[in-house]
């Protein structure tokens, strides 16, 4: 993967004015880049953090078409990125702050480096994990406290864990952290999961996991390191500690959509509303991937977001410029 520093701009872009600026660099950003490219606009994909965005936190795909026997996930995103990349797309590693429509439609949009102009803007700004919000989760985050198992999974060998959450990621990434742990606790807050069938059929089948349900983590117990957990019953009331050495939390996923309050419209969890062409109110302005209001959250998903963006940015670009 080329190393890019903040703010470090490649000379056939120095000008800083593109035909279309995507802000994020995950499966739907760096699709975009891709049908963008290949249209031959001038386009610049903005990256404030990881290449690959939720992709870059898992481990292993099993249902993106065209791989059958699954792939990592960090070759998913290289290949993603080499395809973008081909076809002419630059990935910048900035963070985009602001986007301002000027007279005649072109965007500004202010980093912490500069600013762009661009006629379109594609904004692939994805989703960041939602926080339980109880005591000792903001203490011991990095201590034991987790979102990301790929990262912290390795830390915790023949250790108990406790995961929360009773979706797709909270069930794949038990099954992924039974590699190391000793013990993988899954509590969730009812006896029904959002997580696909197939997810719950096989950690059910896990010798290594054991599921607490009905059951809320009220507390995350430990002094400089993640020991335990405070669990209760919702049904019974009832309240236990479990010692454990590290919690990952899976309980959902927040839209990064503060770019685009008061330009786009949001939904009740804050997601960016756009029709089946992913354009929101602004003409020119898209969303795509996790920021957007969906009813589904895959990769697959997202990289079709991106694709229908960048082509109708492209309708859109020749139309008004
Ligand atoms: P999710 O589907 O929204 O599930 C969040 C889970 O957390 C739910 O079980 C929810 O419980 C629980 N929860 C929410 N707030 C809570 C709280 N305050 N305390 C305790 N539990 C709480 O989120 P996700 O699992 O992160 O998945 C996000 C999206 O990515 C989904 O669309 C998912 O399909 C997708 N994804 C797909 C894959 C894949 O392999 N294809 C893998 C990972 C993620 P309730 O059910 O009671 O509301």
């Amino acid at each position: 993967m080329i190393e890019i520093k903040m703010g470090e701009v490649f000379d056939e872009i120095k000008d800083r004015d593109v035909d279309v600026l995507i802000i994020g660099a995950g499966p739907a950003g760096l699709t975009a880049g891709m049908y963008a490219g290949r249209a031959g606009l001038k386009t610049v994909i903005l990256e404030k953090e990881t290449i690959g965005g939720q992709l870059s936190l898992t481990d292993w795909i099993e249902d993106y078409p065209g791989f059958p026997d699954g792939i990592k996930a960090g070759e998913l995103i290289n290949l993603m990125k080499k395809h973008a990349e081909n076809f002419g797309a630059k990935i910048v590693r900035e963070e985009a702050k602001k986007i301002e429509v000027l007279d005649g439609g072109l965007k500004k949009v202010i980093t912490g480096s500069g600013e762009w102009k661009a006629k379109a803007v594609i904004v692939a700004t994805g989703a960041h994990h939602r926080k339980l919000g109880v005591k000792g989760e903001l203490e011991l985050m990095g201590r034991g406290v987790s979102n990301c198992a790929v990262c912290d999974g390795p830390f915790f060998k023949e250790k108990d864990i406790v995961v929360v959450g009773g979706g797709d990621s909270a069930v794949t990434e038990a099954i992924y952290l039974t590699r190391f742990a000793k013990k993988v606790y899954i509590v969730h807050r009812r006896d029904q999961f959002r997580a696909q069938k197939i997810y719950v059929e096989r950690a059910k089948n896990n010798p290594k996991i054991e599921f607490i349900l009905d059951t809320v983590v009220t507390e995350i117990k430990g002094e400089h390191k993640v020991e335990g957990v405070v669990l209760k019953n919702v049904k019974t009331g009832e309240i236990k500690e479990l010692s454990c050495s590290a919690v990952f939390v899976f309980v959902g996923l927040i839209p990064n959509s503060d770019i685009l309050k008061g330009i786009a419209k949001l939904d009740d969890r804050n997601a960016v509303i756009t029709n089946e062409k992913m354009e929101t109110e602004v003409p020119g302005i898209y969303a795509v991937g996790d920021v957007r209001s969906t009813a589904l959250r895959q990769a697959v998903t997202a990289a079709s977001d991106g694709a229908i963006a960048a082509m109708v940015a492209e309708s859109y670009i020749a139309e008004n410029f």
